[in-house]
């Protein structure tokens, strides 16, 4: 509980604000200052004070005991521009709790702690080159002070955490040949595509020097540049391929027949006949989509034997399927984590993103909504992904078991990136805590009708049941939904002994797990609910020392040798 209190008409409307945006979650405590703070201190697990930071300061610490167990502090001023983490701030969740009211309240979440302050990315870290001011914006950003983002490309970069305007420093991403003015960092996105074309033993000196040049006349700056695209054919041409090691940039090759399909403002007769194309420079630029910026250009050496075209491309947005593991912490993967933090969009079951809303950078912008809201939160993720921003879209155990990766990649087209970060699914979950039942051949089955028709569902229960698998149902029993479980028991047990074992692991890996190992004929339908997964073995599973055990062969168990 968020206990909220105030002592003047600012505070108390800002009071009310909270309290109707979360009603569950809060309480209003009246009467004086201090004796609301008092009891608020005693009886919640946070407060939101809209008091001066003197004033709180002075009132909580005769109440303070220990950070572990001391209730999280925020306080508001008076003019609701700051939201100031005061005391507890993360195991008291002060930090993120100050976030969020800031969020709510338009203020500035004010976070002190070192650790908060370093959860920004690096300017330098973020995998693209950056010129200019890079420790001064850095220190901007770290300091809480306005840092401008000027985009004039919309890339999938972190959150930044910095504003549209009004600030001294800013961060500008361009591709543009620009110099950094003072107090500014530019951000260059790997946005251009280099286009190139050449005769055999064209040198590399000259098709570096018609690259380079072709850039500067644009206006545009070399350490844009993402890639040399060129024909199948010129692959391996030596001045290409140095020229490109020299700037760093990979050559990725086209067939003829793609490049030949691409419509470019110069055709020519003499690639047609040489290498199938009537184009290679521009359409090798081209064929991914985007704005040609440079046409066609030759070297200016005679006979001039290297070609050029620039091409900005457009922003692929990211799209990150995260699965953040059964529940406890240290099961979310590392690369799960890193996928959080890159992410500036956040997508998911509100329930979820509490799980790991610590772990996000400060100015994630997090989509939360309820259950049920499955289609409407794919088709969120990819639309934000597809404006150029890098979005997680997060489900529990592995996202992409009876989760949001489905119906995500279903409404995903081909122009944004999709990475995929697999998770401990519930049923490698539960079969850790039981044992090792899943030893031999297994299957996952979703008891839930709610998508699926029940006799589809039965036919595969069936032919599990007839081919020896062993079983983890998930969803297994709801409110609404009693009779599947038993059903699809009894079709197994039709194939497998009354004292097969069976497994049923509650809240795996988080904080109130249960499990027990009981058997076919022993367990009770009714303490299974939607938070439960039940793992039935096969007619070789036994239970060894209280563990379920699935044997890894047959053979070996008969003919020990
Ligand atoms: N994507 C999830 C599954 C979603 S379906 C995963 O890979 O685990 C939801 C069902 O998963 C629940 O009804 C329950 O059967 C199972 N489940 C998910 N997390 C669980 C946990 N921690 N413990 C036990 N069962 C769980």
């Amino acid at each position: 509980m968020i206990g909220l209190i105030s002592a003047t008409a600012a505070g108390s409307a800002g009071c009310r604000r909270v309290a109707s945006a979360w009603p569950g979650r809060t309480r209003v405590y009246e009467g004086p200052v201090g004796d609301a703070v008092r009891r608020a201190f005693a009886e919640c697990e946070q407060l939101v004070c809209f008091l001066a930071t003197g004033a709180v300061v002075r009132l909580v610490a005769p109440l303070l005991t220990d950070k572990t167990s001391d209730p999280g502090v925020v306080c508001v001023d008076e003019g609701g521009r700051f939201a100031v983490s005061l005391v507890g701030g993360h195991a008291g969740g002060a930090n993120e709790l100050a976030r969020e009211v800031g969020d709510l309240l338009g203020a500035e979440p004010v976070v002190t702690t070192a650790t908060d302050s370093v959860g920004l990315p690096g300017l330098d870290t973020l995998g693209y080159p950056v010129e200019g001011d890079v420790a001064g914006v850095s220190r901007a950003m770290l300091d809480g002070a306005p840092v401008v983002l000027a985009a004039e490309l919309n890339w999938p970069l972190p959150p930044l955490r910095v504003v549209a305007s009004g600030g001294e420093h800013t961060v500008r991403v361009t591709d543009r040949a620009v110099r950094p003015a003072e107090r500014e960092v530019l951000l260059r996105p790997p946005s251009l595509v280099v286009g190139v074309g050449a005769s055999k033993g064209a040198p590399a000196d000259e098709v570096l020097a018609l690259v380079e040049d072709s850039l500067r006349g644009a206006g545009l700056s070399v350490r844009s540049v993402a890639e040399f695209a060129t024909v199948d054919a010129k692959r391996d041409e030596p001045g290409i391929v140095e020229a490109a090691a020299r700037l760093g940039v990979p050559v990725v090759a086209h067939s003829a027949s793609a490049l030949a399909a691409v419509e470019v403002p110069n055709p020519s007769a003499a690639p047609l006949a040489a290498v199938g194309t009537p184009s290679v420079a521009e359409a090798a630029a081209l064929v991914r989509g985007g704005e040609l910026l440079v046409p066609k250009r030759k070297s200016a050496v005679r006979p001039a034997m290297a070609t050029c075209a620039v091409v900005r491309r457009p922003a692929r947005g990211r799209l990150a399927v995260v699965g953040l593991g059964p529940g406890a912490r240290d099961l979310l993967t590392p690369r799960a984590r890193d996928e959080l933090r890159r992410a500036s969009v956040l997508v998911g079951l509100d329930q979820y993103v509490d799980q790991i809303r610590d772990l996000l950078r400060p100015g994630t912008r997090v989509l939360e909504s309820g259950l049920g809201a499955e289609e409407e939160r794919a088709r969120t993720a990819v639309a934000e992904a597809r404006l150029g921003h890098a979005v997680a879209l997060i489900g529990s155990g592995d996202a992409g078991v009876y989760a949001m990766a489905s119906p995500a990649l279903a409404e995903a087209s081909d122009d944004i990136d999709v990475v995929g970060v697999p998770g401990v699914t519930a049923a490698l979950a539960a079969g850790a805590i039981l044992g090792a039942p899943l030893g031999h051949d297994h299957v996952s089955i979703s008891l839930s009708d709610l998508h699926t028709p029940w006799e589809v569902i039965e036919r595969r229960v069936r032919a599990a049941a007839g081919a020896d698998l062993v079983v983890t149902f998930y969803n297994p029993r709801s409110r609404g939904r009693d009779w599947q479980l038993p059903k699809a028991l009894a079709l197994l047990a039709e194939h497998r002994e009354p004292a097969t074992p069976v497994g049923v692991v509650r809240n795996a890996s988080r904080p109130d797990e249960s499990s027990r190992v009981t058997t076919l004929a022993g367990l009770d339908p009714a303490t299974v609910d939607m938070m439960t997964v039940v793992t039935v073995g096969n007619t070789a599973t036994r239970e060894i020392a209280g563990r379920m055990v699935t044997p890894r062969g047959y053979r070996w168990q008969e003919e020990p040798e």
